[in-house]
């Protein structure tokens, strides 16, 4: 096994090499002259964005880090692209989402406009083939794509819970490997939700097709128990904070979830490596605040340069101008503050990061509206004073990008101290976790501390090692992982970052292998009480092909 840090720089190298280096770049400080040149208005911000990029406090996702400074010249992550009930306008949007993924951008589509499976279909005498049979096409589409772009293109699939095809919608990844190329998610209002509460399972929730509200929902909890989707949405927390409504309701977000966006809107995204803010026990609050303003101006900035990947895309984004400034490394943090994820403390740490943070970036936001001008639909949005963004935070799950900085990855908890990491090129790493083996390491003798990898690697947790010689109880509270986290607490973390979220917040909730049905529905009641836009359950070895994983049994 690689040590921590030569396990990390290959993979970063391999990373890079793979994706982000375009001819005659050698290294990361290339990548950065290159995107902090083309963002930049002016040699004082060429300077001060790359040198947030260089040292890693600040990076911006995938499609900018690919293409800023190229022909290209696509930067955004986050689409929605509408689909509509004909014939063309479906096979429009499926030539616009081509287009997006070839840019490697995610694309996001809510198909309850589609008339049901069995209806009336668009021609005489036929009958219409339902969502599901369009949401083929779009699949198929998104494999032949990625077969020439840097990233594959990711897809999510959502559908009303009043749309009559819902429960083959729910079921069609039952059998896995099947919609490979998509995120399924179901859109609840908080009326059926309240239902659920309330404990009227009997209640016809589709008149038309007799389904009840408890039909529905058990059959939303299997598909989340036997492998983790459909992801459920909040129809009417999401709409809560639209904050452009004239404009129309949000009914779909990008595909992990974290930006809620308008029909043809897309979302440029950047996030803040948030360990890098610890010094000797403390956080620099200032800088981090600092830092938030230099990422709004960055990320807006982006907006004008954009290739856009067609027109519409274009004019809806530039209407609202919307950016979604996140986080990463936030559990890096917790371990440099020697508090564990689960802890009271980490609700109040959350709190006021990303309370700083999102006032900054408003702050700045105001500023730029003053600079330049304000968003051109402020006028009929719900903002009260002049703003050049109609939505600024969002927490992306920085997959790469975090891999890039060598942190943990949004607010996520290290899934494992030791792991095997399938990677998008083939290859395979262990990897171990640097602040576990800086801690570890130096107090442990080489026998004990090879037990201890082998343990972790294998088991996945440290918190059944007996030997106190080891690690002690003071240990096993910090090294916690998402595996060692109870669902709760999760929930609690990413509600706490959601009160202070513009959009949305991309995160798992993990759950054991042995988790219970009862655990999912609680666990979803809970999230909607707690004002999550939406979530993503998964419980442990419910699917057999995960990006992250442990030692292969033998
Ligand atoms: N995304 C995509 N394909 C991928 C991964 C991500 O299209 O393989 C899109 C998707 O909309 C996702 C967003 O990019 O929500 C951000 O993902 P992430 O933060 O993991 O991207 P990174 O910038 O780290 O590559």
């Amino acid at each position: 096994m690689l040590d921590a840090e030569e396990g990390w720089d290959v993979l970063i190298a391999e990373t890079l090499k793979a994706r982000y280096l375009h001819e005659g770049e050698k290294s990361w400080e290339d990548i950065c002259e290159r995107v902090a040149r083309a963002i930049a208005t002016t040699e004082e911000e060429y300077l001060e964005f790359k040198d947030l990029m260089v040292r890693k406090i600040f990076v911006p996702s995938s499609p900018t880090l690919m293409n800023a400074g190229t022909e290209l010249g696509q930067l955004a992550a986050c689409f929605v692209v509408p689909v509509e009930d004909s014939v063309e306008e479906i096979f429009d949007a499926l030539k616009t989402a081509a287009l997006i993924q070839k840019t490697g951008g995610g694309t996001g589509f809510n198909f309850s406009k589609v008339r049901p499976k069995g209806s009336q279909a668009f021609c005489v005498d036929g009958v219409a083939s339902g969502p599901l049979s369009f949401m083929r096409l779009f699949n198929e589409a998104t494999e032949v794509i990625k077969q020439f772009g840097r990233r594959r293109g990711a897809n999510i699939g959502i559908l009303d819970v009043s749309h009559d095809d819902i429960i083959p919608f729910i079921r069609a990844k039952h059998v896995e490997g099947s919609f490979r190329n998509f995120n399924i998610s179901v859109m609840v209002p908080d009326a059926f939700i309240r239902l659920v509460e309330a404990g009227s399972t009997e209640t016809v929730w589709n008149p038309r097709t007799g389904a009840t509200v408890g039909d529905i929902f058990s059959e939303i909890v299997e598909g989340i128990w036997k492998n983790g989707e459909p992801g459920v949405l909040f129809y009417d927390r999401i709409n809560r904070d639209n904050f452009t409504p004239k404009l129309g309701d949000i009914t779909a977000t990008n595909p992990c979830g974290e930006e809620p966006l308008l029909p043809y809107e897309s979302c440029n995204l950047g996030s803040i490596n948030l360990s890098l803010f610890v010094a000797n026990g403390k956080i620099n609050w200032e800088s981090l605040r600092e830092t938030a303003g230099k990422a709004v101006r960055f990320l807006d900035n982006e907006i004008d340069i954009n290739v856009y990947p067609v027109p519409e895309i274009g004019e809806a984004t530039r209407k609202t101008r919307k950016i979604g400034l996140g986080v990463m490394g936030f559990h890096d943090l917790l371990l440099k503050l020697g508090l564990p994820y689960d802890s009271p403390e980490t609700i109040e740490i959350a709190e006021k990061l990303m309370g700083q943070i999102s006032r900054a970036a408003v702050r700045e936001s105001r500023k730029l509206a003053a600079e330049k001008e304000p968003f051109p639909e402020y006028e009929s949005s719900t903002w009260e004073l002049p703003m050049r963004n109609a939505a600024l935070t969002a927490i992306a799950p920085t997959g790469t990008i975090s891999i890039l900085a060598g942190c943990s990855a949004g607010i996520e908890p290290v899934f494992s101290w030791v792991y095997r990491r399938a990677h998008t090129v083939g290859k395979e790493f262990m990897l171990v976790h640097p602040l576990f083996e800086a801690h570890f390491k130096p107090v442990l003798s080489e026998p004990d501390y090879g037990r201890l990898l082998e343990h972790v690697y294998t088991h996945g947790t440290l918190q059944d090692i007996k030997d106190p010689k080891i690690v002690n109880e003071n240990e096993k509270r910090l090294f916690r992982s998402a595996l060692d986290i109870n669902w709760k607490n999760h929930i609690d973390v990413q509600a706490t970052f959601q009160r202070h979220c513009h959009a949305g917040i991309s995160k798992t909730i993990n759950m054991p292998a042995d988790a219970r049905k009862e655990d999912i529905e609680k666990a979803l009641i809970y999230a909607w009480k707690q004002g999550l836009k939406g979530l993503t359950i998964y419980r442990t070895g419910s699917r057999q092909h995960v990006v992250l994983n442990l030692k292969k049994s033998e």
